[in-house]
């Protein structure tokens, strides 16, 4: 494409709609608008044209106004009444202090547009201005009702950081490159602690560029309230109906529901049968429980390879015993444990108050353990007395359980 083309002939310049999805409704809550190119070859995207550096800023402001000053007309003319995303490079909407983009929005806002319903989609990654600035002009949208949404999040730390500063209304994550599930642990991983922050912080997660059922699915899982990509629908020149895609939508969360209901039955399943068999264990070897070492020791040979790490704590999280650790299914005791805190550890207290006040063992969530590195769950198990026994479940073992390994 060759830009002087487009600069030339703004008037082939238009705007595509890219429907993006709610969970709770399961209808089109917005459209990104995007920009399009009506060139000899058909059309095209303009999406390189506003990345290349070497136009210069003014006219690619230029053009960002004209598709959005369509984009409104139409929707004004049409009595479109759901949210507008509006893509801004950080570079180019600090170019002007956002000057000319407040102008547009408050000429359409006379014309009777809600600026409630505009979501200004932040891209800040390649930002190079002053970061203090770009967040006043932010906090200046946002006095007129204008919601933020920042584009391409990652995995990068300082991006965190700002996110956290802004706190943006959205966050927009990109599932591109999660196409299956095996080798994306690094991604999970950063996509839970995102959604955590997003928690935190009071920020809704947008999952965009979904095209396989995984990635839906993954999205719903993980937090995701809008969705967005070419598995639900391509981007168009109309505005399409709101309840284009309620069936499905809907038909699919049933099936993740359904799916996602299965597996915590069999964790609920699994932390049953431990709690009965670890009853059954202690009742036979009541005799010990004023030698906690040789309690495990004993223990150890009931517990079979379903465990491969045996110790005790009390209730503030001292260890009261070695680690007993099995290895090539033999056990044997790891000294050097004896007298380490664990109080520190994410949930450690809440999980003793939750065993204290049940009286029985509670299984954990899935994590991946300091020393081997494998994902594995912790049973924890109330000895009385204040005595708490830990039980490490092999990854091996879980990894045979139906419906429980992931
Ligand atoms: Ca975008």
């Amino acid at each position: 494409m060759d830009p002087l083309e487009v600069i030339a002939n703004l008037n082939k310049a238009f705007p595509y709609f890219q429907p993006v999805f709610s969970a709770d409704e399961h209808t089109i809550m917005g459209y990104e608008i995007l920009g399009r190119y009506q060139s000899d070859q058909g059309i095209i995207s303009l999406g390189p044209f506003f990345l290349d550096e070497d136009i210069p800023d003014e006219y690619r402001i230029e053009a960002d106004n004209y598709i959005l000053s369509q984009a409104l007309e139409k929707s004004l003319n049409e009595g479109i009444s759901t949210s507008f995303f509006v893509n801004r490079d950080a570079n180019l909407l600090m170019a002007d202090r956002g000057q000319s983009l407040l102008e547009l929005l408050l000429r359409f806002c006379s014309k009777g547009l809600d600026l409630e319903r505009i979501v200004l989609e932040i891209s800040e990654k390649t930002f190079r201005g002053d970061f203090e600035q770009l967040f006043h002009l932010i906090q200046y949208y946002k006095t007129y009702g204008i919601k933020i949404a920042i584009d391409n999040i990652g995995g990068d730390s300082d991006q965190w950081e700002r996110l956290a500063k802004v706190s943006p209304d959205i966050m927009k994550v990109d599932l591109q490159h999660l196409r299956k599930e095996a080798g994306n642990t690094a991604f999970h991983n950063i996509l839970y602690s995102l959604s955590m922050l997003a928690r935190k912080i009071g920020s809704t997660l947008l999952f965009e560029n979904i095209e396989l059922d995984y990635q839906l699915h993954f999205a719903w899982k993980n937090g995701g309230r809008y969705y967005q990509g070419f598995y639900l629908q391509e981007p168009s020149a109309d505005f399409l109906k709101k309840e284009i895609l309620r069936e499905k939508l809907k038909t699919k969360c049933q099936e993740y529901i359904e799916h996602e209901k299965r597996h915590l039955k069999a964790v609920h399943g699994l932390a049953q049968l431990l709690q009965r068999e670890t009853n059954e264990h202690i009742n036979q070897l009541k005799k010990q429980m004023n030698d906690l070492d040789s309690l495990i020791i004993s223990l150890s040979k009931f517990v079979g390879d379903k465990f491969f790490r045996l110790y005790i704590c009390d209730g503030n999280g001292f260890q009261l015993t070695e680690n007993l650790i099995r290895k090539d299914s033999r056990w044997a005791a790891l000294d050097g444990f004896k007298g380490k805190n664990w109080s520190w550890r994410p949930y450690f207290l809440e999980n003793i108050m939750r065993m204290q006040n049940k009286n029985a063992g509670l299984l954990s969530d899935s994590y991946s353990d300091i020393e081997t590195g494998e994902m594995i769950r912790t049973f924890s198990y109330p000895l009385g007395e204040n005595h708490y026994l830990f039980m490490d479940l092999a990854y091996d073992f879980l990894y045979d359980q139906d419906g429980i390994h992931y």
